[in-house]
């Protein structure tokens, strides 16, 4: 089954076509066709596309909204310019896997999209503004093209999260503001938790009542998740992607009166604040140069900057604080993981967030710290007692699999 893979973002579209079905799942035969992006729609967008092991090719043309991008994308991938045999027209995508990133209490798993989930994907907007309207552009566009016989899936970010316990979940606010407006952490970055979880069950050879983590998800939004016999206890991020660790632009966890005082002290809105510490803060608020780690780390060892040292660390000590309360959480685990661009990418990072955790048992290996880069494997020494490793993420992957097995699932109820 092709399996076209959609995230949409405000004025981006990142795509997939990766040939799975459940044989190919067991076996991890899933066969990546070609991946990409659209950017700028709205106006001169720019297409990247690259089919297997090829070069990328770039092409660009005028894209009013996502309805236009995916049209677009799908006549391209159906030409013959394209360079794609396995595409030859829009009747070998076979079904849709969409990000959706907020599902709130509805979604507590993968769902085949029909009106009503597409309902309740809409009722999800309010908790998230920003993100849920472009996913629902997604799903429209790819229903008006490819007609209603082609199976759409939704995979929910938050979805992992929603085996959170309430001492988890709840925050300590006047209780009916939870049942009137559902304010709740739900957290985020759950199909890349849940897919190093099932990554490291498969390293280990364990079953996913065995697995007991704390997964890091370091990229450009980051968050912690404590996993404790297969599912999320707890999670960094709460009912927006803001709180938790420190992140390329967002704060992450400060006192909530902040909010109110820079209001008062600056003279802005509470939405203003808010765009602040999602846009203007974390390691580009703290270093005032970038939001980008790898740039921070390449200044840091060319100049020593202060305020370079500092939004580093304050980004590691921050990572290192969940790790000692999810140990405490969840009565101890056996792992480490560390995941996303950072995660998977620096050792150096790695390095600072694990350091002085001997007396929890934590040891890294410098040569293997330092020869993971980009791939999985062990990252901790031998007498480490609680392991650490490194696991690229893959998040289509999972995607491209749910939808498999919940079309799978319809076709045959059991
Ligand atoms: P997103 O969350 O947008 O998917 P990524 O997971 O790709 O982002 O992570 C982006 C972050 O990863 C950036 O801060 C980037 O600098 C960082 N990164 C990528 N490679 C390295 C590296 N070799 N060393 C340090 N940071 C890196």
């Amino acid at each position: 089954m092709n399996v076209l893979v959609l995230n949409a973002g405000s004025s981006s579209l990142k795509f997939q076509i990766i040939a799975t079905d459940l044989e190919q799942i067991k076996d991890e035969k899933d066969d990546r066709i070609c991946r990409g992006e659209i950017e700028s729609i709205g106006g001169e967008a720019i297409l990247r596309i690259r089919y297997r092991a090829e070069p990328v090719r770039t092409l660009t043309a005028a894209l009013h909204d996502m309805g236009a991008a995916l049209d677009y994308l799908i006549r391209f991938l159906a030409s013959d310019r394209s360079g794609i045999p396995e595409i030859k027209s829009s009747a070998d995508v076979h079904a849709v896997g969409h990000r959706v990133v907020h599902g709130g209490e509805l979604f507590k798993e993968s769902t085949l999209i029909d009106d009503r989930v597409l309902k309740g994907i809409e009722d999800c907007i309010d908790l998230a503004p920003l993100h849920n309207p472009n996913n629902v552009k997604g799903i429209i566009a790819a229903r008006d093209l490819l007609g209603q016989d082609v199976p759409q899936v939704a995979v929910f970010d938050t979805s992992f999260h929603q085996s959170l316990p309430p001492e988890a979940y709840l925050y300590a606010l006047p209780y009916h503001l939870y049942r009137r407006h559902r304010i709740r952490r739900y957290g985020f970055h759950g199909t890349s938790h849940r897919y190093v979880a099932f990554r490291y069950r498969a390293l280990r050879g364990f079953t996913r009542e065995q697995t007991n983590i704390i997964s890091f998800h370091l990229g450009n939004g980051c968050s912690a998740a404590a996993i404790k016999a297969g599912k999320s206890l707890d999670t960094s991020m709460g009912m927006t992607p803001l709180e938790g660790l420190v992140m390329g632009t967002r704060s992450g966890d400060l006192d909530p009166a902040i909010v109110g005082m820079i209001a008062r002290k600056e003279a802005m809105s509470a939405s203003e604040v808010e765009t602040l510490l999602n846009t203007q803060s974390g390691l580009l608020g703290i270093s005032g140069l970038t939001n980008d780690m790898r740039e921070l780390l390449n200044e840091l060892n060319e100049h020593d900057d202060r305020r370079v040292k500092l939004a580093v660390e304050i980004f590691c000590y921050r990572a290192r604080k969940y790790l000692g309360a999810y140990l405490a959480g969840m009565g101890g685990a056996d792992a480490v993981i560390f995941t996303g661009g950072i995660g998977e990418n620096s050792p150096d990072v790695r390095a600072r967030i694990c350091a002085s955790m001997e007396w929890a048992g934590l040891r890294l290996d410098l040569d293997k710290n330092q020869a993971m880069v980009g791939r999985e494997g062990i990252i901790s020494s031998n007498d480490s007692t609680l392991h650490a490793y490194a696991i690229p993420t893959d998040e289509e992957l999972l995607i491209a699999r749910d939808t498999v097995r919940v079309i799978r699932k319809m076709s045959h109820p059991s």
